[in-house]
């Protein structure tokens, strides 16, 4: 007999098969005839274009009869019983034919509860497909169901069950046994489409809310704005933190946390504690500028002209920012590197800071460092403390109102650490160009980009300032103005700005150069100008009293007024000694407020070999004295016994300021030098260097600001390290041409020029 093999199919007893005609005809060999009979051989895989051969299909097949061969080009075969399949011969041309044996059912359902059944699955059938729309349509079709065999027809292909679970159907030899997979089966897949259903209808109302509250919500918004737009006053203040945080464009960390605090403050209520830290928090964080700012390129000459219009003089410190505004503009950068303006006071170092950011046409902001002790005064303190704040920096940045302000870093040397923590490392962060993207203020708790901000440092002095911070930047020293420079720095800036402030025209108040000349020598001592910018400052107040008061039409200030005017005496000057005796040196030091000449005084009394030092001493300078005692013992070998036989006094008079160590070695040396030998040192020499225990002299710092104090105090010699003599090239000429300077290697020098050797 012909077999045919099929796959993946549910054959039992009544049910029906269809294979297309020419699919059969192939298969068979022939084309089918009504009543025909063949076996179905169910095959254990796939086998399209196989060669076919017995071991290919399972041990239980089952016969069938044609009953139509054309239906819409279907043939149709009832499958009839079951049958052992006993051998298969495939011929040249891959036809089957089989020997078989038939197999028996075992009939043990009871026809009511066949029935019974049936009927249970159809229900369940109908009561499935009325879910879809097409439900209906196929309703009528599944009420005729009369067998099992048609239930199989028409829903074994939609079965979710393997090949092997098909024919595990047809190789169960009970019938009821058989239904009852059968039924299995078709409940699963009924429980299946139910579910995929749900879950569409689930999904579909998912959405359907998800458009909805949308919608409500762009409704709402427009609406509030509506209302926001007729009633500014009513606006509340989550409502307008709402709408800064939506236009601050803030980056993503930031508007989350935004948002996170807002859900916070609406849910604590306004009568809270917590509303109004959240609020502050939330006002600083929209109030910062998150939009970064679009670089533009300065034109280099209106840049200078900028910075000429606003200070005087200050040549290298001009050339050096102009330099740095052309690699920005080369490198289309906002920022470059650090610059740190060291120097004494009044020396211009922040207001030329606010210069640049004109020059730049940019936001200036200063932050002074002074008396930080606390990391967090630069990184903020964490929200978690009452009364937290924001660090200094991004206080800076909410007051400058942009991204790219030039801020100004004010005494970064009076920064000091403390055990909360450190300072300067916090500072090392902000002004690191690989970590200042996402500076981190704990205040904030979300990363702002410092990146295009431009940090300009100033410092009286790099002595206190910690290394790894000094590295980062680049040392421009600003090291006071000569008394010419101050004159034209009064004629063309100070005495101006202060009469225009005062409202004082030109031509009802004239101060002259003289006058200008006196209020620098007489009544001023420093290095920076900002004890004349006061004097001016004065002067002009005065003058405008008398003015108002009519007492003169114009006033012409002369050098004889200014005591009146400036209601002060003349000070007095550590100028050069008229008359001095052995033991006395004048010497030059440095200090935080520039240059000063200082006298250092030595004495010998009766006793037994002390050494009693006085005056404004730092560590190091005592340690200068031993070295200084030791050297002249070593060069005087007869005068070991005055020193055995008298106590010695050395006294450093006057200065507020500590002197700093070191540079007075050699005026210490020459001074004792100057007693023990008892020779004079002329007043009008001054000197300023360290000195070694083999006499040798050692370079020192400051020599510019040095050098002016002498000339101040009627110096006309002066001795430097020759090691310094590079320095010279900082020192104005007006400076170098008032002095004989004389670079000298050994203390030793000294002594001959001055005759006490
Ligand atoms: P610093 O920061 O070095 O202590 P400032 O920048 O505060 O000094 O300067 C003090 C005052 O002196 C400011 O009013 C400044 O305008 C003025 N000033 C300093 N140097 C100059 C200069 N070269 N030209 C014009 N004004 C100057």
């Amino acid at each position: 007999m012909i077999a045919i093999p099929i796959y993946n199919t549910v054959a039992i007893p009544g049910s029906h098969i269809y294979f297309k005609g020419e699919v059969f005809a192939d298969i068979a060999g022939r084309d089918a005839k009504t009543k025909d009979e063949v076996v179905l051989l169910f095959a254990r895989e796939n086998i399209q274009e196989q060669v076919l051969s017995q071991d290919l299909f399972f041990p239980i097949g089952a016969l069938g009869r044609v009953t139509e061969t054309d239906i819409n080009g279907y043939v149709e075969v009832k499958v009839e019983s079951r049958v052992d399949v006993e051998t298969i011969m495939v011929d040249d041309e891959n036809h089957m034919e089989i020997i078989f044996g038939h197999r028996p059912d075992i009939e043990d359902l009871e026809p009511e509860k066949e029935k019974e059944e049936l009927k249970k699955i159809k229900a369940d059938i109908i009561k499935t497909v009325t879910r879809f729309q097409w439900g209906n349509m196929v309703r009528g079709f599944i009420s005729k169901w009369e067998s099992f065999g048609e239930v199989a027809t028409s829903i074994a292909h939609r079965l979710l069950i393997s090949n092997e679970d098909k024919y595990a159907i047809l190789e169960t030899d009970s019938v009821s046994h058989r239904v009852e997979l059968l039924c299995t089966a078709i409940y699963e897949f009924l429980e299946m489409t139910k579910i995929s259903n749900e879950a569409e209808e689930a999904q579909e109302s998912d959405n359907r809310k998800a458009y909805r509250e949308a919608a409500i919500k762009k409704q709402m918004e427009y609406l509030q704005k509506e209302l926001d737009e007729m009633h500014p006053e009513n606006i509340s203040d989550i409502r307008k933190l709402e709408i800064r945080i939506e236009e601050a464009q803030m980056n993503e960390t930031a508007k989350e946390e935004a948002l996170k605090v807002l859900g916070r403050m609406k849910m604590e209520g306004n009568h809270s504690n917590e509303y109004g830290m959240l609020y502050d928090y939330l006002d600083f964080l929209t109030s910062l500028k998150w939009k970064k700012a679009r670089q533009r390129n300065i034109d280099l000459n209106e840049a200078q002209e900028t910075l000429e219009s606003e200070h005087y003089g200050l040549k290298k410190a001009k050339q050096r920012i102009i330099q740095q505004i052309a690699v920005m503009n080369l490198n289309k950068k906002q920022s470059g590197s650090i610059l740190l303006f060291v120097g004494a006071p009044g020396t211009g170092k922040t207001s030329i800071g606010q210069s640049i950011a004109k020059a730049l046409k940019r936001e200036y902001v200063r932050v002074s460092l002074g008396g930080v002790r606390d990391e967090a005064d630069i990184r903020g303190h964490r929200r978690t403390y009452i009364g937290a704040m924001p660090g200094r920096i991004m206080d800076g940045i909410k007051k400058s109102g942009v991204s790219n302000p030039v801020m100004v870093l004010d005494e970064i040397d009076k920064l000091s650490s403390s055990y909360n923590g450190d300072p300067a490392s916090a500072l090392l962060e902000v002004l690191d160009p690989e970590q200042n993207s996402t500076f981190t203020d704990h205040y904030m708790n979300v990363p702002y980009d410092l990146s295009q901000v431009l940090f300009v440092c100033t410092a009286n002095s790099i002595d206190t300032i910690p290394e790894p911070l000094l590295n980062r930047m680049e040392v421009i020293p600003f090291s006071g103005y000569t008394a010419t420079e101050k004159v034209q720095i009064a004629k063309k800036h100070l005495l101006p700005k202060a009469m225009k402030s005062m409202g004082i025209s030109e031509d009802l108040l004239k101060v002259n150069e003289e006058t200008i000349r006196t209020i620098i020598s007489d009544y001023t001592a420093e290095a920076g100008v900002r004890g004349l910018k006061k004097r001016l400052n004065a002067l002009c107040r005065v003058a405008a009293v008398k003015l108002v008061k009519g007492e003169k039409k114009a006033l012409r200030i002369s050098p004889k007024k200014l005591r009146e005017y400036l209601d002060a005496k003349p000070m007095r000057h550590d100028n050069v000694l008229e008359n001095t005796r052995p033991g006395i040196v004048t010497g030059l030091a440095w200090t935080r407020a520039g240059g000063e000449i200082l006298f250092i005084e030595t004495l010998f009394t009766k006793g037994s070999g002390k050494t009693i030092v006085t005056g404004q001493l730092g560590d190091v300078m005592k340690e200068s004295v031993q070295i200084a005692i030791t050297l002249v013992k070593s060069m005087f070998p007869e005068s070991t016994n005055l020193f055995k036989e008298n106590d010695l006094h050395i006294h450093i008079p006057q200065g507020a300021v500590p002197k700093d160590g070191p540079s007075a070695g050699i005026t210490l040396t020459t001074a004792l030098a100057s007693l023990v030998r008892q020779k004079v040192a002329k007043p009008d020499y001054a000197m300023t260097g360290e000195v070694s225990l083999r006499g040798g002299v050692m370079p020192i710092g400051g020599l510019p600001e040095k050098l002016m104090a002498a000339v101040r105090a009627g110096v006309k010699t002066v001795f430097i390290p020759e090691e310094n003599v590079e320095d010279l090239e900082e020192v104005a000429k007006e400076v170098k041409d008032k002095l004989e300077i004389i670079p000298v290697k050994e203390v030793g020098q000294v002594l001959e020029r001055l005759e006490i050797s």
